[in-house]
């Protein structure tokens, strides 16, 4: 699938033909992210698409922001036009997430359809009748984590609601 920021300078391919899962996440830290009412993330393997390719680590600025029991959350954004791309989890010693959330709307033809809805307790809009959803996170039972559309790592990690203390961490060109 391909995958393009608002003015086109930062463009790839998806590392798998389809997200393993998609999630509509109406935690207040996403809102506040998309400058909107929610936020939408389709989770990927990270391998082929990692480690970033010399043209995408040129294109792609990094935020690094804490994460809930040491881990951090990579942030990665157009250089030029400033759209959030995807998200990665590094755990605390540093080793990053098997998985990346990348930005659903910036995901060509993404299927929504079978879209979960996590952090509803905050949600600002109305969540589509039958639709799955979770006032936060999903349980460990729920079918957003099994039958195929599993991600117990990456995404639900980085949905938690973050600390308070912002780390503003550039790191172009030392992406290790
Ligand atoms: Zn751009
Ligand atoms: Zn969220």
């Amino acid at each position: 699938m391909k995958v393009q920021c608002q003015c086109g300078a930062v463009s790839f391919e998806t590392p798998t033909p389809a997200p393993t899962a998609v999630y509509h996440c109406h935690c207040t830290e996403c809102q506040r992210q998309s400058s909107s009412a929610f936020g939408t993330s389709a989770i990927f393997p990270a391998n082929g698409l990692f480690p970033l390719s010399a043209d995408l680590q040129a294109k792609l600025g990094c935020w690094t922001r804490p994460a809930k029991e040491g881990r951090t959350m990579d942030c990665y954004f157009c250089n030029a036009c400033g759209v959030r791309i995807m998200h990665r989890i590094r755990n605390a010693d540093g080793q990053e997430r098997p998985t990346v959330s990348i930005k659903g709307g910036a995901v060509k033809d993404l299927d929504w359809s079978e879209a979960t809805h996590i952090y509803t307790r905050s949600a600002v809009v109305p969540i589509p009748p039958g639709a799955e959803k979770y006032e936060t996170t999903p349980p460990p039972n729920s079918p957003a984590l099994v039958s195929g559309r599993r991600n117990r790592g990456g995404q639900l990690q980085q949905q938690t609601p973050m600390i308070l203390q912002y780390i503003y961490d550039r790191h172009n060109g030392h992406w290790s």
